[in-house]
Parts: structure tokens; C-alpha cells; sequence
């Protein structure tokens, strides 16, 4: 799917090339964090495979807000960029509301701006939030019914619980948003037909949160270092703890690995499931970003 994504895009990318130029993608990467310097190379590997121009910014970690906002007005104000993409988080003494508040909402290819939030609220056009939105294509292209479901989404994040939970609203679906103070997660999990769970915690929802045949989507991404820990949630599986052993962790997601595969009628592994997913609907949003920017009189008819 991720493939077929990024395939309908290349001849978007080339019809703006040829008209004016290829669309453009500032990603901004604050300090050293492992896991960000993952996420960035492969979002720009990601946009050289497609023809994107990116340009990586690497900010000191030191770096102030002030110093932040200019970092990002400058890439409002610059013609071949049509989207700004922060890498989260940010260190703590930078307002992250504040730098996100100032990315122009024309080149938010990450839906987070308020006024982007606002138009997913409503309902209106505009970029949504790249994880949620790879999903809703997950469930459409495999022809899964999302209308008139129970839904229950785990997690209740700005940038994957809420934005996913008004997607399925929608769409049509009877949600519930679950966090951390959701009193019998069990049994409000059971209750969905079709399962979200995104909170960031190594293989919790064990069969007894899986209602049979169940859709479940795990949007959790956990690197686990630790062996008893990986022995257990791969029930002690020789193959698994020789690769933990030889790369030094395991990436895991929220949902138990082996329960879901028993229970759900459909999944998505980690890793391999929504993770590249999400690459694919940023790539579509900043196409979308240079299409709305580069006047579509200069474009050949699609
Ligand atoms: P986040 O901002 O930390 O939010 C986690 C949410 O889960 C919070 O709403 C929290 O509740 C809830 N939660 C935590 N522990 C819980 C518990 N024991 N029971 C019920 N709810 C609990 O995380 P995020 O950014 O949304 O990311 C969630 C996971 O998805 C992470 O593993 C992240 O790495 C992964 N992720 C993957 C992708 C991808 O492309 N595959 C993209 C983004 C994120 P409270 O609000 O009450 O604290």
C-alpha cells in the first residue's frame, strides 16, 4: 500500500517539476534524540525517492524559542518550500505551541496547526494528521466497513488519539477515546469492533482487550531492551531473543503480538504496518501543499 501511495504521487511530482519545480520539504530536527534522526532520514530518503526537494535544519538543542520562530518564518517566507515539518518533541525550554502556531497553515504538512485542527473538526478540507489519515487509507483500501462500527481508539494525543477519533467520526463510526484514567479499559476496549490503540506502552492490550474478530490497528512504536521483557511478550521465542541480543532492542507495539494474531480478524504488525504508512501520507500532503501553492494553470490537466 505504502508503495502503491507513493506511486500515484510520482506523476504529481513530475507534472510540478515540469510546470515549475519540484515541490519542496523543510524538515526541522532540534538536537541529537536517536529515534527523531531516524524518523528525519527516512522521511528525506523518502522525499529523494520521489523527486521531493528536502533540506534537513539542525538546530542545537540549546536553541531558544525566539530563535525557533525566526528559524521558522524564514521558511514561511521562502517560494520553494511548501511544507514545514518539526520533528517532535522539541527540547523543554522551547513553547511547542508557540512554533507550531507559527508554521504557516499552507504549508502544515503535519495537520497540527490550529487552524488545520479546526478544519478536521469541522469537517473541512485541509491536511490531516499524517499516522491518522495512512490509517483511514489502510481501512478503505482493504475495503474494511468503518460506518456504524463501535470504535474504540486508545490514546488521546493532538498528533494520533484525537485527530484518528474525529476521522472515524467522520466516517461514520460510534467512538469512544479511551487515556489513562478510562476506568475498565478492559472491557471498554472489548466493546470495539474496530481497535486504535496508540498510548506507547510494549504489547499491554493482552487478548482480554480484544474483542473476537476484531479490527486492530497498533499505532505504538516501543523499543524494549529488556530480555525478560521481550521473553514474555514473545513467549520466550529462541529466534526473537537471538535478534534482540544481536541488534540490542526490539521494536513492539501497544498490542500483544501473539494474542492479536488469535483474536482479530484483521492487524496490523509492528513493525510494518502503520509505520511506513505515515512516511507515505506526509509525501501526500506535501504534494497536496505544492499543488495548492504552485497556481494549477501551470499544471497539465490530471
Ligand atoms: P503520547 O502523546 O504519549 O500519548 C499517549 C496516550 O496514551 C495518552 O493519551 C495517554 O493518556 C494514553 N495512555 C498512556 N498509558 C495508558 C494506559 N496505561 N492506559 C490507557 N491509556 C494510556 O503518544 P503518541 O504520540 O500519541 O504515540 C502513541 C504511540 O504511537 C507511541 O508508541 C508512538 O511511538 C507511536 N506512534 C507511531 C507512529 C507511526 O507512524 N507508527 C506515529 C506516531 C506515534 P493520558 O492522555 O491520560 O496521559
Amino acid at each position: 500500500m505504502r508503495d502503491q501511495i507513493l506511486g500515484d504521487l510520482r506523476p504529481r511530482v513530475t507534472a510540478l517539476t515540469l510546470a515549475a519545480r519540484p515541490p519542496g520539504l523543510a524538515v526541522v530536527l532540534v538536537g541529537n534524540d536517536p529515534g527523531s534522526q531516524i524518523y528525519v532520514r527516512n522521511k528525506v530518503k523518502a522525499c529523494a525517492d520521489l523527486g521531493i526537494k528536502s533540506e534537513s535544519l539542525t538546530p542545537p538543542e540549546t536553541i531558544t524559542t525566539e530563535e525557533l520562530l525566526a528559524l521558522i518564518e524564514c521558511l514561511n517566507q521562502r517560494a520553494d518550500i511548501d511544507g514545514i515539518l518539526v520533528q517532535l518533541p522539541l527540547p523543554p525550554q522551547v513553547d511547542t505551541r508557540r512554533v507550531l502556531l507559527a508554521v504557516s497553515p499552507e504549508k502544515d504538512v503535519d495537520g497540527f496547526h490550529p487552524m488545520n485542527v479546526g478544519n478536521l473538526v469541522a469537517g473541512r478540507p485541509g491536511p490531516r494528521p499524517c499516522t491518522p489519515a495512512g490509517i483511514m487509507e489502510l481501512l478503505r483500501q482493504y475495503g474494511i466497513p468503518v460506518g456504524g462500527k463501535r470504535a474504540v481508539v486508545v490514546g488521546r494525543s493532538d498528533i494520533v488519539g484525537k485527530p484518528m477519533a474525529l476521522l472515524l467520526l467522520h466516517a461514520h463510526a460510534t467512538v469512544t477515546i479511551c487515556h489513562s484514567r478510562t476506568a475498565d479499559l478492559e472491557s471498554v476496549c472489548r466493546e470495539g469492533e474496530l481497535l486504535v490503540a496508540a498510548m506507547g506502552r510494549p504489547a499491554m492490550l493482552t487478548a482480554d482487550y480484544i474483542r473476537p474478530g476484531a479490527v486492530v490497528i497498533d499505532v505504538g512504536m516501543n523499543r524494549i531492551a529488556d530480555r525478560a521483557l521481550a521473553a514474555r511478550i514473545f513467549r520466550g521465542s529462541a529466534e526473537r531473543l537471538a535478534t534482540l541480543d544481536r541488534k540490542g532492542s526490539l521494536l513492539v507495539g501497544d498490542v500483544d503480538p501473539l494474542d492479536v494474531q488469535k483474536k482479530a480478524s484483521a492487524y496490523t504488525p509492528v513493525p510494518g504496518g502503520v509505520g511506513p504508512l505515515t512516511i507515505a501520507m506526509l509525501m501526500a500532503n506535501t504534494v497536496a501543499a505544492a499543488e495548492r501553492r504552485i497556481p494549477t494553470t501551470h499544471l497539465p490537466s490530471r
